[in-house]
């Protein structure tokens, strides 16, 4: 899409740090770490936010956990981590297109 920083991103208009990438997701290093592993699993293709989400879907959500899984334990964060996805305004989204923080490497403490 269009002025969509993260479908530039999957295109390779802007440059990332990619970790990964199939032909269903890519995973990207945040540019604004928040902890000390921070990245992001983002589908190929665009989506504005998991509210857009159908079952259609299912097949792609469950491959970018597999993914996610994977990725943890290559990186050695498998015993610890954090998955977030913010969906809207009022919760932070300021990229819309779906993806999914995976954050580790330091105490997250509890979420609630
Ligand atoms: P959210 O607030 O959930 O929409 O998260 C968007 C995330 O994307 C933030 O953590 C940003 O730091 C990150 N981000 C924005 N632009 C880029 C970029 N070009 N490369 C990597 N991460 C980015
Ligand atoms: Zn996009």
């Amino acid at each position: 899409m269009e002025d969509c920083s993260f479908c530039k991103i999957i295109d390779g208009t802007i440059p990332a740090k990619k970790l990964y990438e199939d032909d269903i997701c890519v995973a990207f290093n945040d540019t604004k770490p928040l902890a000390p592993t921070h990245f992001l699993v983002v589908p190929k293709r665009h989506i504005g936010s998991a509210v857009e989400l159908t079952d259609d879907d299912a097949m792609m959500v469950g491959h970018i956990f597999a993914v996610i899984s994977l990725l943890t334990q290559i990186f050695g964060i498998s015993d610890g981590y954090r998955v977030v996805t913010n969906c809207g305004k009022s919760a932070g989204q300021t990229v819309h297109h779906l993806h999914f923080h995976v954050l580790a490497g330091k105490e997250l403490g509890t979420f609630n």
